[in-house]
């Protein structure tokens, strides 16, 4: 069967996990910090806190931004739920913004539109967590604008985008966003098997995350009430969980992060093909925004139901017939029963919902071989051939 994703793990990756495993520690040792600095220093930002997946940052990020009851917190229903879950552990309200209908990232029309009406209400949201979907960064500078004019933080979920560029720089140098989160997920472009980080190039947040990802506790003297603590003292200072990384994590990530450059060229090559040899299908293939080079996390087609009356689904069972299982991101996220129950409602988000109708996720990560994508390619042409 080929996957829509799937990790890429080599000799070197397995060496350097069982080096961890012989030495002095499994947790907190010096391995996490390595990994932190080389991120930072590949992304362009000043500071990162690794932690146990992409979930915790957002959590963690929410967290420090001081997100809590009584705040609203915005991000696009075309997303993992955890972009919103976030800033429910924080007791804040959850409201979603359109997607813009060309990239699927969070609208900026729809935006402005929504940002003016509650300012004028007096509901601004506290932050807003835009989504770099499929890899494809968002209209940062935009966001980025909206954000002076109305005051609220800017999270980045780059889950979908480590290594993506936005205007030639690296998605994660701080430029735009207070926060961006990054996702090692096994289907995301590295793995640490589950991990993940924040980078900021605020001092105050990644101090106030890193605190918070070890239950608020802290051995610095400095930061103490009692300063004549004996040596084994530590101090609880905040109410904070246990998302650390563990060293077996990121010794897997460094490894893998010394072959970014070639998963991506990888990725990027895979999608240029499926760009040339399925222009022809009745589908729309993933428009690139000019600012942005994508890290293709996903490759997401849209079938067209319309005048071609193709089915996604019966694209989708003639794929898995094949031996190829595609996916569908994402199920708006409104329409998860837990957000129902919270008020919203189908017709709430019609591009988003509209897109998630027509959308398939096609098998690309920087395993997937020549062979394999012609399987891929030749299936899908023999699927449309035989439905339409
Ligand atoms: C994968 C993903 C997450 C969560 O990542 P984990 O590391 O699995 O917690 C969050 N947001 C988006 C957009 C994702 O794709």
């Amino acid at each position: 069967m080929i996957p829509y994703a799937r990790q890429s793990i080599d000799e070197e990756d397995i060496a350097r996990v069982v080096e961890v495993l012989r030495s002095d520690f499994l947790t907190q040792g010096p391995v996490v910090p390595e990994f932190e600095h080389a991120v930072s220093r590949r992304c362009g930002s000043t500071h990162a806190v690794a932690t146990s997946n992409a979930t915790a940052a957002l959590h963690l990020a929410c967290a420090a931004l001081g997100v809590g009851p009584g705040d609203t917190v915005w991000t696009s229903p075309n997303t993992f739920v955890a972009s919103a879950n976030c800033a429910r552990y924080c007791g804040a309200g959850v409201d979603f913004v359109d997607i813009d209908p060309a990239t699927f990232t969070i609208g900026i029309a729809a935006l402005t539109a929504k940002l003016e009406q509650a300012a004028a209400a007096g509901r601004s949201p506290k932050a807003i967590v835009a989504v770099d979907f499929a890899g494809q960064p968002c209209h940062l500078e935009a966001l980025a604008a909206l954000k002076d004019r109305y005051g609220f933080y800017l999270i980045e979920d780059a889950s979908h985008a480590v290594g993506a560029s936005y205007r030639g720089e690296p998605v994660g140098n701080g430029r735009y966003a207070d926060i961006t989160i990054f996702s090692f997920h096994p289907v995301k472009i590295l793995t640490t098997g589950e991990g993940g980080m924040a980078l900021t190039s605020n001092a105050n947040l990644a101090e106030r995350m890193a605190l918070l990802r070890s239950h608020g506790v802290t051995r610095d003297p400095s930061l103490m009430d009692n300063s004549a603590a004996e040596p084994w003292e530590y101090e609880q200072l905040a109410l904070g969980f246990n998302y650390r990384m563990t060293e077996i994590q990121a010794a897997l990530g460094l490894s893998q992060l010394a072959r970014l450059d070639t998963f991506l060229e990888r990725r990027r090559a895979i999608a240029a093909r499926y760009d040339c040899e399925l222009a022809d299908l009745p589908m729309t293939l993933p428009r690139q925004n000019a600012d942005g080079s994508s890290a293709y996390h996903l490759y997401p087609v849209r079938i067209h139901s319309g005048e071609a009356a193709i089915d996604r689904r019966d694209v989708y069972d003639a794929l898995v017939a094949r031996g190829i299982r595609p996916n569908v991101h994402y199920i708006p996220v409104h329409l998860q029963p837990y957000y129902r129950a919270l008020g919203f409602a189908p017709g709430d988000f019609p591009q988003a919902e509209a897109y998630y109708r027509e959308a398939l996720s096609l098998p690309m990560y920087a395993a997937l071989g020549d062979e394999e994508q012609t399987t891929v390619i030749q299936a899908l042409h023999d699927t449309f051939g035989e439905l339409q």
